[in-house]
């Protein structure tokens, strides 16, 4: 098999770069080892929606389970920050649905998919990357392509096997342990998240409601914990007195919060979206950047296609960098400085906090907060907050 372009993994990542590259007339496989792309799913599947837009994605009912309004904020005594919109301004996504979908496009868009097929290792001829191995319903494939594309996600094996250093301490990842489950007593239209180090030890339980009285109820916390993301959540759920036996899925996941991949382009393989740790490492969430990296890589393939000039794939990861990457680093520092706050801490900046104060703080735009919250007297009343900020400027 011969191809222009294959792309490893049809999460989020895959399919952009697939489609887009195909839509540009050159030929590209994309392949997922899952029998049915997108299940089973590993995500509480919320996503802001200017992505539709942005990335060229129809806006289609058949994905989208519910149009969102915002976020509220619980502090460990319970102090709330509501972060309401009057127009939609996130959906909560069915992502066996998205996910099939985005192959689908780029199906349409002249790409060859293959679901049930494992990529396995790289094929190497007189020590350079010619292509990959893989297994399509037990039959091995050896498929050679100008470029590969490993989007193949955390636990990516493609990029490592070409020789790009994707390694990352284990404190760079957090545990994710998540309920699709019944629940009620939850406005349906906000996201709901809760902080404390008793909760969730550096990050948080969410609820990200599906349909009025069905909803995502998971956890992320610091995957080098000595206690496990389900004993956190169940605690969690027995001390709000949510019953816990209508669970409808069990999703476990690895979500990696830092040490981004510094070199994403290496000869003519690439590396995009989880693979390359491009998730935002406050809130976890990969998709947007998933498929912005998988927008910057896309047109650079094309253009080193376009001019047969593979050191032009180089440029994503400046681009990538320049782009996102500095933002992300940014956000990575204010997660560090979030890890060190106390309960009593966290009760006192979600008192004082807006919810704009918030959205600009997880966005990486945070410096004007820092600025304000300096001035706050009970900021100025602790020596430990104020040095704790002064280490964000
Ligand atoms: C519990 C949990 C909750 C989350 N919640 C959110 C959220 O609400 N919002 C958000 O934005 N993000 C969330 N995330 C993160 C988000 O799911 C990821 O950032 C996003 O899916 C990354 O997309 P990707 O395409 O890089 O990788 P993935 O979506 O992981 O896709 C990788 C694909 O590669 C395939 N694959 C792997 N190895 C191979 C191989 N050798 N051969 C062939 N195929 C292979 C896999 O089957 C998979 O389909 C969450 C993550 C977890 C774990």
């Amino acid at each position: 098999m011969r191809y222009d372009v294959v792309v490893v993994g049809s999460g989020i990542a895959g399919p952009i770069v697939a489609r887009n590259v195909a839509k540009e007339g050159y030929s590209v496989l994309l392949i997922d080892k899952k029998p049915a792309i997108g299940a089973p799913k590993q995500c509480a599947e919320g996503i802001n929606i200017k992505v539709f837009e942005k990335y060229d994605i129809p806006y289609d009912r058949r994905f989208i389970n519910r149009e969102i309004y915002g976020a509220k904020l619980y502090s460990p005594s319970g102090y709330e920050l509501e972060i309401r919109y009057k127009d939609v301004s996130g959906v909560i996504l069915e992502r066996k649905v998205f996910d099939k979908m985005l192959a689908f496009y780029a199906a349409r868009a002249g790409a060859d998919v293959l679901a049930r097929t494992e990529a396995l290792d790289v094929i190497r001829e007189n020590g350079a990357i010619k292509g990959i191995k893989a297994k399509h319903e037990g039959e091995l494939l050896e498929i050679y392509a100008d470029v590969i594309v490993a989007a193949d996600g955390v636990e990516s094996t493609i990029a490592r096997k070409a020789g790009i250093n994707t390694y990352a301490p284990p404190h760079e990842f957090d545990s994710a342990y998540e309920y699709e489950m019944l629940i009620e007593g939850f406005d349906p239209d906000m996201i709901h998240l809760w902080f404390g180090n008793e909760i969730a030890p550096r990050g948080y339980v969410w609820v990200f409601p599906k349909d009025e009285d069905r909803a995502n109820v998971g956890i992320g916390i610091n995957s080098d914990n000595p206690r496990t993301a389900k004993y956190y959540l169940d605690k969690w759920l027995e001390e709000n007195k949510v019953p816990a036996k209508k669970l409808l899925e069990i999703n476990v996941g690895v979500v990696p919060v830092g040490g981004f991949v510094k070199e994403l382009a290496k000869d003519n393989v690439v590396v995009v979206g989880d693979a390359a740790r491009q998730v935002n490492p406050i809130h976890g969430g990969g998709m947007a950047e998933a498929m912005e990296a998988g927008t910057i890589a896309s047109k650079w393939i094309v253009k080193a296609l376009e001019e047969e000039n593979l050191e032009l794939l180089k440029n994503y990861t400046r681009e990538w960098w320049e782009k996102d990457g500095k933002r992300l680093e940014r956000v990575l520092k204010i997660r560090k400085a979030v890890e060190k706050l106390t309960d009593e801490d966290l009760d006192v900046f979600i008192q004082v906090l807006s919810g704009a104060d918030a959205e600009k703080i997880a966005g990486g735009d945070y410096l004007e907060v820092i600025k304000a919250l300096l001035k706050h007297p009970k900021v100025l009343m602790s020596k430990r907050r104020m040095a704790l900020l002064k280490e964000l400027l």
